[in-house]
Order: C-alpha cells, then sequence, then structure tokens
C-alpha cells in the first residue's frame, strides 16, 4: 500500500464515522477561544469547559483580563492542572493583546506564539479553529494515532509529525484531521488499551498488524454491517 494509499483510505473512514469534527472546547469568540486553549494543556477539555464560563463573566476580553494580576486569575482557575502558571499566561497574555495587537487575537500562528503560554501546538489549534489556516496542531492524540496508523514513519518530534501530516494531507482537510485524529484518539484509538474492535483501519493500521493480528478475530456480519471480535 502506498503512503498516498493510506491516507486515503483513513480520511475516507474518518469521513465517514466523524462527519462532524469540531474542537470539544466551549467558545465564543476568538479571545475565549485562546484562553480554553491555554487552560487545556495538561487538562482535559471537560475541565477546562467547567472553568471558563465563570472567568469569562469575570474577564470577557483582553482589556479586562489585562487589568487583573494573576492571583484574581488564579481564583477563577485554581481547579486546573497547574494555575499559577497558567494565570500568569493568561495575565501576560491579555496585556501584550492590548499593547501588541489592539486587542484583537491575530490569525497567523507565527504572531500567536509570541503571546505567553501559547506555543507552536497551540498557535496552531487557534489558527486552524478560528480563521481556518491549514496547519495541523500536534497533540498526544494526533502523535499516537499517526504512528499507529502508519501514516508518518519515524518522526521523532510534533514538529516532524506536523511536517509529514501536512505534506500528505489535501490543504482544504487539514482543519478537520486534526479534529478526526483527537477524536480517535479519545474515544477509539486510546493510549492504554486500542478499542482495535470497533475501528475500521485494522487492514492496513501498522500497530493493529503488530500487536493485534496474533489474538483471534471472529468475524461477524450481523445486519449487513461487519464486526470484528477479537478474542485474545
Ligand atoms: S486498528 Fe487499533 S491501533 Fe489501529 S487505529 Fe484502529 S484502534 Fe488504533
Amino acid at each position: 500500500m502506498t503512503i498516498n494509499e493510506r491516507f486515503s483510505r483513513t480520511i475516507k473512514y474518518f469521513q465517514k464515522v466523524y462527519p462532524v469534527a469540531e474542537t470539544e472546547l466551549a467558545y465564543r469568540s476568538p479571545f475565549e477561544l485562546l484562553v480554553a486553549v491555554i487552560l487545556s494543556a495538561q487538562c482535559t477539555d471537560k475541565r477546562v469547559n467547567i472553568i471558563t464560563p465563570p472567568l469569562l463573566k469575570r474577564f470577557p476580553d483582553a482589556e479586562s483580563m489585562a487589568k487583573a494580576e494573576p492571583e484574581d486569575i488564579f481564583e477563577y482557575i485554581k481547579s486546573c492542572t497547574y494555575p499559577n502558571n497558567k494565570a500568569k499566561y493568561l495575565s501576560g497574555m491579555s496585556r501584550m493583546l492590548v499593547s501588541d495587537f489592539g486587542g484583537t487575537v491575530p490569525s497567523e500562528p507565527v504572531l500567536l506564539q509570541r503571546l505567553p503560554g501559547v506555543g507552536r501546538k497551540s498557535a496552531n489549534v487557534v489558527a486552524s479553529v478560528i480563521f481556518r489556516k491549514p496547519v495541523m496542531a500536534v497533540d498526544t492524540h494526533v502523535f499516537r494515532v499517526s504512528h499507529r496508523i502508519g501514516l508518518v514513519k519515524n518522526a521523532k518530534t510534533p514538529l516532524s509529525v506536523e511536517i509529514q501530516l501536512t505534506r500528505h494531507i489535501p490543504v482544504e482537510l487539514i482543519h478537520e484531521s486534526h479534529h478526526w485524529l483527537i477524536l480517535h484518539g479519545r474515544y477509539t484509538c486510546t493510549a492504554r488499551n486500542p478499542n482495535c474492535s470497533k475501528c475500521g483501519l485494522t487492514d492496513f493500521c501498522d500497530y493493529f498488524k503488530k500487536y493485534r493480528s496474533k489474538q483471534k478475530l471472529v468475524e461477524i456480519d450481523i445486519t449487513r454491517q461487519k464486526i470484528v471480535v477479537i478474542k485474545s
């Protein structure tokens, strides 16, 4: 199978199983997404979505958050991971938005990366979700799932995964592909125990071939739907 066929079959499968592919972070504006993305580092989207409504009610825009001290912000985000650092990031990010960008979230990843608390991955998430830029944010799910399926080879860093993925994914599908890989990693191809019996990529997935093919497969046809049951 060529690499292009591998990408093409993976994309077709994801289009079928994840017709709606969007971020699970709740937001109503670019500023709100930026805040949520900073908070989401090493934290679940579910937790972030609990934290952001009261935080953003108190500090609804860059101007109001820029006036706050990190300690004021900390009070609203203390149930998050690394609240001390993130309070400083949110304060610094808001102040720079006001001083350097007129209070508006920039659309270019390179500009977003100047903001405190915003690395390459976070910048790409905001640029892709808000501004539909064809950039791939590589988080732990994207990294793991792309390797398992065999979409990337010998990619040791998130940057090399990003480069290999964007080389093969059609530019108009990069935005969705990011969410597809995250959804697949979150709900099916989970880190500890991938649920291969519910995955339609077993025919060509590298990980499945290497680690699961010795297990006995039983194929059942129920109401014309092919279900693969894995027995150890
Ligand atoms: S077959 Fe298994 S390892 Fe491969 S992508 Fe699907 S869930 Fe992940």
